[in-house]
């Protein structure tokens, strides 16, 4: 069984088209980036996952449950979510915040002081929200994301906020929790650090499907050469020569993928090579690609 599957979804507020024909399938334990330019229809792909807003057409399902019509508790049980731009009852300390979510879900609140602990926060449990950082703050948000070990997560812009630390932190979490079988939905402007650990991204622009797949499928997809980045006294053979831009003892050579270990054995051989850099497309380039590709600019008011 599929955790979440989406097909042929539409999504219209006031006739205004925001999800046009998304199919999705997540398996268990899978890690899906969700990325897209503002108002690329992100938030809304989130909200229908979790039943806050029902589809315009086609079929939500959500461990094979309508979302909006499932009994709320035994569906919001298995379900994690940390919304964009997390925001608490500023007057209660970080672990009554986390006692009072514990209390909604229905898990008892002994649990709420190891989340604590795992989120780094646990000798700020006992202060006020009011005082805590940005980052704690968030910090806080994926805790309460995280209790009652959800099966399904959902995170939207989780690492805002958050240090290079604590980033590194919340995706070897996320590791984790994939390991124990938890599937993962993120959202994030934040591409750079993503790509390891997620085993799909989906790329919507103005609502649609742009791109769809591994990090390595949307490279074949894309088609963007792999750059070398040379270094020293060299004469490069001719068929490169051609196609190498040369700044004094540096030099940017673009191959295309395929291509990559053939350019890379004749250059390891040439005389006077002091260093070769191989850059491949990134996710943020492939991002760019597609919504450049497809022309997609940001929704404008
Ligand atoms: P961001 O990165 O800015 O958070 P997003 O990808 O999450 O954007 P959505 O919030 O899903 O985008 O919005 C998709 C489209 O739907 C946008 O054009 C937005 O204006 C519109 N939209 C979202 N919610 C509503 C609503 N309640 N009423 C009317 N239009 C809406």
């Amino acid at each position: 069984m599929n955790i979440v599957e989406l097909q042929q979804v539409e999504k219209s507020y006031q006739g205004v088209s925001a999800l046009h024909q998304l199919n999705l399938e997540l398996k268990q334990g899978e890690v899906l980036g969700l990325f897209g330019h503002n108002g690329a229809g992100k938030t809304t792909t989130i909200k229908l996952i979790l039943g806050l807003i029902a589809a315009t057409a086609g079929q939500v399902r959500v461990f094979g449950e309508d979302p909006t019509q499932s009994e709320a508790r035994t569906l919001r049980r298995q379900l994690g979510f940390l919304q964009e731009n997390v925001s608490f009852y500023d007057q209660l300390t970080g672990l009554e915040v986390l006692q009072y979510f514990a209390r909604l879900k229905g898990i008892p609140k002994q649990s709420c002081h190891a989340l604590l602990e795992q989120v780094g926060l646990s000798q700020a449990g006992k202060r006020r929200v009011k005082t805590y950082s940005k980052g704690m703050r968030q910090r806080l948000g994926l805790a309460q994301a995280l209790l009652g070990e959800p099966k399904l997560l959902l995170l939207d812009e989780p690492t805002v906020g958050l240090d290079p630390i604590a980033t590194q932190d919340f995706y070897r979490r996320i590791e984790q929790l994939k390991e124990q079988g938890c599937t993962v939905i993120l959202c994030s402007h934040v591409l750079p650090g993503v790509e390891k650990y997620i085993d799909r991204a989906l790329i919507l622009g103005r609502g649609k499907l742009l791109a769809e797949g591994s990090v390595n499928d949307l490279r074949q997809q894309a088609d963007l050469p792999a750059t070398f980045h040379l270094q020293g006294d060299l004469t490069l053979p001719e068929h490169l020569a051609a196609r190498a831009n040369r700044d004094g003892r540096s030099m940017r050579l673009d191959v295309a993928l395929q291509d990559k270990m053939t350019t890379m054995q004749q250059l390891i051989v040439l005389p006077g090579l002091e260093n070769v850099d191989v850059h491949l497309p990134s996710l943020e380039d492939l991002y760019t690609h597609f919504i450049e590709t497809h022309q997609v600019q940001e929704a404008t008011p």
